[in-house]
């Protein structure tokens, strides 16, 4: 660990940094509370060693200010000092600190203090990935790995402004699986969800810009955003996906439209982006869709 010794007495941070050093640890040090604040803002640092009575900044005042620098990122701060009264005890874990040791400190005690504390960082460390797991869970669709409706909105909203700020268009394509319920029906739902899997990757795959969204919107419909593609771009990209999902080959054969799994595409172009808001395009690429479909299914049709 990176252990942050702050220490005005040159004396007691040379044997201090010593025994952090002989635990197996790396002793970074400063010899006041301003010198820790510079020093933390940047590098970042695992624990911090604090001694309290200092000129200038005490280790309180210097605590309470890395607690408010660091805001929700946790680093253990333990106290190292002569005063050992209970009000001194109690301010130091008030301000800030988790631990609190008398001077001289065992070296014993040292490396057993650095051991407790780096195995609570690490569990820190592990929350804060599970947490950030969670998090991408919940944005992206657990049957078919692309973002959930939600997570589209809120990032196609995004993409909107900035969209509008450059005066860019945008496309929204909205699409639908035709006669899935007869598929489901015909071949069963776990059939029909291997089918929303890979009709979901065949349309991932068809787009090709990093700034396209694709969502399921719901059962067995998906939206894109197409961002800066006019309108003959954006039929050559839906009917690209169109035909990626003809490709596909799923057998469907009690389908009024298709021997196999089609895909009905509807889509609306806002070529400048501030006449219209996002809502408002997916109710047209809404109705492109069903036209689409009342035209005959499997294909593409821009509102
Ligand atoms: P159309 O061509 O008019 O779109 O007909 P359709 O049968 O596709 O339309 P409808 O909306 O009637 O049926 C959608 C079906 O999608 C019904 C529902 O059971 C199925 N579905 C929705 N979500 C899932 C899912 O996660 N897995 C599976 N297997 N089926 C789903
Ligand atoms: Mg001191
Ligand atoms: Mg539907
Ligand atoms: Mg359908």
């Amino acid at each position: 660990m990176k252990i942050l010794l702050v220490e005005d007495s040159p004396t007691l941070r040379h044997t201090t940094s010593s025994l952090i050093a002989n635990a197996g640890h790396t002793a970074i040090t400063a010899d006041s509370g301003e010198a820790a604040l510079q020093l933390i803002e940047h590098a970042p640092v695992d624990m911090i060693f604090m001694d309290v009575e200092m000129p200038g900044l005490n280790g309180f005042e210097t605590t309470r200010l890395i607690r408010e620098w660091l805001g929700d990122h946790w680093v253990p701060i333990i106290f190292l000092t002569g005063k050992n009264d209970d009000e001194s005890y109690q301010e130091g874990i008030d301000a800030g600190g988790d631990d609190y040791l008398i001077k001289p400190i065992s070296p014993i005690i040292m490396s057993a203090k650095i051991k407790a504390m780096e195995r609570i960082t690490s569990m820190r460390d592990q929350l804060n990935k599970l947490n950030e797991k969670l998090e991408t869970l919940s944005q992206i669709d657990g049957l078919t790995q692309i973002y959930n409706r939600r997570t589209f909105i809120e990032l196609a909203k995004r993409e909107w402004l900035q969209m509008a700020r450059r005066q860019q268009s945008v496309t929204i394509l909205m699409m639908d699986i035709d006669h899935f319920k007869l598929y489901n029906d015909t071949y069963g739902h776990p059939a029909g969800d291997i089918a929303l899997q890979k009709v979901s990757s065949a349309i991932s795959q068809s787009l090709h810009r990093p700034d396209d969204l694709v969502g399921r919107y719901g059962g067995e419909e998906f939206i894109v955003f197409l961002a800066n593609t006019d309108r003959w771009d954006s039929v050559h990209v839906a009917e690209r996906i169109r035909q990626a999902v003809e490709s596909l080959k799923i057998e469907h054969s009690k389908s009024p439209s298709h021997p196999s799994m089609s895909l009905s595409i509807g889509g609306a172009v806002s070529l400048k982006t501030t006449g219209r808001n996002l809502e408002e395009l997916i109710i047209l690429a809404d109705k492109a869709l069903y036209k689409a479909k009342e035209k005959g299914r499997n294909q593409v049709q821009l509102g």
